[in-house]
Order: C-alpha cells, then structure tokens, then sequence
C-alpha cells in the first residue's frame, strides 16, 4: 500500500486540539491506515519574511498508508479542512487546520490542483525535521529526506551549484530518533535536488 506523507500545520484556535482531531479524522479515513504520527513541533509563520502578523504554528506530520488515490486523498483532506472550519482568507495567513500531502510515495504530479511531492517540502524544516523523525530512511523526489533537510540547515552560497547527494556515500545524519521504514521505493530519477 502507498504511503503518503501529510503535514499538519495549525495557529488559530487550540493548535493542540486542532491536530489531535484532524489525527481523528485522518484515522477514519476510508482504504487508509494511519502509520505513524510526529510529535508535534512548534515553528514561526513561513516564510520567513512572512507579511502577515500571525502566531506561531503547531506542525506535525503523518505517515497514512493508503490506497485512495492521491486525488481522492487530497479532497479527503479538503474536506476535513472545511468541517474543521478552515477559512482561506490570504494566501500564508492564519489557518485552524492545513492539511498537505508532502509526498505520495514516489509519485510526481504538477497539475494546478495538485504537487507531488509538495512543491515547498525542501525549503520547511517543520516538514523535513518530522518526516526524518519518522521515516530516517524516506526518499522524495529521488533523494533521502536527511539530505534535504542537511541542504536545508547548511548555509548556501549564490553561486552553489548544488550538486545532488552522492547515492554512495550517505550524508551527515543528524540526531533524530531512528526507527527505520522506508516510505517507497528510491525514484529511478530525480527532477530535483537539494539545493
Ligand atoms: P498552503 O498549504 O500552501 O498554505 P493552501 O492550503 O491554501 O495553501 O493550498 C492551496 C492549494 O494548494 C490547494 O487548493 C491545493 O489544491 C493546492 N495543492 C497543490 N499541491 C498540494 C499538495 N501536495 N497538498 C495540498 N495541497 C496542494
Ligand atoms: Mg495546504
């Protein structure tokens, strides 16, 4: 069954509460068995040079093992945002509850409606941080998760080419629980790289 990976992310209401119902709602989904959840981490508005004046957010993320295809699980997620009572004002603005698939196994969409993996997943430590948390062993777009999240954290000259991560030698690890499971299969290819 594919595993698809979903952020959580809340800063209005009880952020608290917020996540632990939508963890409800993800574990009533039909054709889909909730793997593993995250502990919550808490993060500033993104991104950084965010305009809109908003508290800081609750993120999670979760691993749902799932056969409803990646549409029908993104307007699965649309909708418990609605019942939830997600209002989308502004773009990057407040929201009670912001349900992303991060990635869909290895799976590669850009339709208007739908990006897979998520479009901003490489540039969000509160995506990356969990996602290596649960999945140390996890791939997107070709690439291990701990990579991405290294690119992330290292800082990156204007001219760095950023060459991909040698598929030989693994990168630094970094300290976070391990409990190894592979998400899917390594991509044959790889669009993108951490940069
Ligand atoms: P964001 O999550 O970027 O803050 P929204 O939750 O308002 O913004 O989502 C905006 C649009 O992003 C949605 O209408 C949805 O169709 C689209 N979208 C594209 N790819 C994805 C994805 N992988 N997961 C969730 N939404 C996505
Ligand atoms: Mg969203």
């Amino acid at each position: 069954m594919p595993l698809a990976c979903i952020g959580i992310g809340s800063n209005q209401g009880d952020p608290p509460a917020q996540l632990a119902t939508a963890l409800k709602h993800l574990q009533a989904l039909p054709h889909s068995q909730l793997d593993r959840v995250s502990r919550p981490h808490r993060s500033p508005p993104w991104p950084p040079d965010n305009p809109v004046q908003q508290a800081d957010f609750l993120n999670a993320v979760a691993g749902l093992q799932t056969t409803l295809a990646p549409d029908d699980l993104l307007a699965r997620l649309q909708q418990i945002e609605q019942q939830m009572g997600r209002v989308r004002r502004q773009k990057w603005g407040p929201r009670t509850i912001d349900l992303d698939i991060l990635c869909y196994g290895q799976h590669r969409r850009n339709s208007p409606h739908l990006q897979l993996p998520h479009p901003h997943f490489h540039r969000r430590a509160f995506v990356l941080q969990p996602l290596a948390e649960l999945y140390p062993d996890l791939r997107i777009a070709g690439h291990p998760v701990t990579s991405w999240l290294t690119r992330l954290h290292r800082p990156q000259p204007k001219d760095d080419p950023a060459p991909p991560p040698s598929s030989t030698s693994p990168p630094t690890r970094t300290t976070i629980a391990s409990s190894p499971k592979p998400c899917s299969p390594p991509a044959a290819t790889a669009a993108m790289t951490p940069r």
